[in-house]
């Protein structure tokens, strides 16, 4: 019996050293190289490449990411403003188109018709328009001498761009269509302008119209306007008059000028009938569409430069001793 248990001791303390034994030798193996060389090559190999084909990918978006510029949101379409201004050869003129056209770089979406009351286009004129950088056409017509104001007469005794702003119509209704967008504005080149003005005009459905400063002898003119809608003007001079309104106070929808292709002005206009010779037949009173603060703001002023004196440049001229004429004034 003794003899036994002995054996079993035996058989479990060789069990134990046994098993202390595989148990080192198991650890030992965990931290010795195997000889997996082959294996890793493997595994080295094929993380390479997959980097090669990462960074190559990654090139190929950059490539692509310089061709796509970033995206811009998509800027509103504006109908375009058609300005139309008459204009003449006079000491003040490139004065006063270098203020106009400097106005008028500031308006978004404008097309500026200029029309030189000319027999020909000068180069005054011509050059300024090139370097306004604006978008523009460029006409003339001479205004018939019968029709032409004499040095000394007064401004009133005939009407003055009238050729010239109907030469601008006609243009329009060559080179443009019913379906594109406008609206259309006889901007005089002496005038000032805000640049407001031409917001409150760019949405004009037929005929819209606003206060005119500094006019017909008034500190203003303007539309009289009872619930959104035209009902009279305030004016003192020939309040009878169709439309008694100066021209810079209203401005006319390309789509409605089209409509109505006989729509001019009348050279034979009685004073101070131009505006209400084309107005008539493109619009009732009722129609018209009250801007700038239901007609109570002044965004435009009838402006006129002096003229200005020459009396030392005549006398220098007559001793032969005039300025230079070369250079452009
Ligand atoms: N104008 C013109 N030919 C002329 C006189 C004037 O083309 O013989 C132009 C002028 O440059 C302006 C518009 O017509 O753009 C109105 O003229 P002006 O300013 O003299 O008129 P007023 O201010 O007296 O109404
Ligand atoms: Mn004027």
């Amino acid at each position: 019996m003794l003899n036994m248990k002995m054996k079993l001791k035996n058989v479990f303390v060789m069990y134990f050293f046994v098993s202390i034994l595989g148990l080192m030798y198991a650890l030992m193996q965990l931290g010795q190289p195997c000889d997996c060389t082959q294996h890793m090559k493997q595994n080295s190999d094929f993380v390479r490449n997959q980097d090669r084909a990462i960074s190559k990918l990654q090139n190929e978006v950059k490539k692509l990411q310089a061709q796509v510029k970033p995206e811009e949101p998509p800027k509103p379409i504006l109908p375009i403003i058609y300005v139309i201004t008459p204009t003449f050869t006079r000491l003040v003129q490139k004065a006063e188109l270098v203020r106009l056209s400097q106005t008028l770089m500031h308006v978004p979406s404008l097309h500026w018709i200029v029309v030189e009351d000319a027999a020909t286009k000068t180069s005054l004129v011509t050059e300024l328009l090139k370097q306004s950088g604006l978008q523009y056409t460029h006409l003339n017509v001479e205004t018939p001498k019968d029709f032409k104001l004499k040095e000394g007469d007064p401004n009133w005794l005939k009407p003055r761009g009238v050729e010239q702003r109907n030469l601008a119509l006609q243009w329009l209704r060559d080179n443009r269509e019913l379906s594109d967008e406008g609206v259309v504005y006889f901007a005089d080149d002496d005038n000032t302008y805000s640049l407001q003005l031409f917001q409150e005009m760019r949405f004009t459905k037929r005929v819209s119209v606003w206060p005119v400063g500094l006019v017909g002898g008034m500190r203003f003119e303007r539309p009289l306007v009872e619930n959104g809608k035209v009902t009279g003007f305030y004016t003192a001079w020939k309040p009878n008059r169709p439309f008694p309104m100066d021209m810079a106070g209203f401005a006319i929808s390309l789509q409605l000028l089209l409509a109505n292709p006989t729509a001019h002005f009348h050279l034979e206009a009685e004073r101070g009938y131009l505006e209400s010779s084309l107005l008539e037949t493109l619009v009732s009173i009722e129609e018209l569409e009250p801007k700038a603060d239901q007609c109570r703001k002044v965004l435009i002023w009838h402006t006129r430069t002096e003229k200005p004196k020459m009396k030392q440049e005549e006398a220098l001229q007559k001793q032969g001793l005039g300025s230079d004429i070369t250079i452009e004034v």
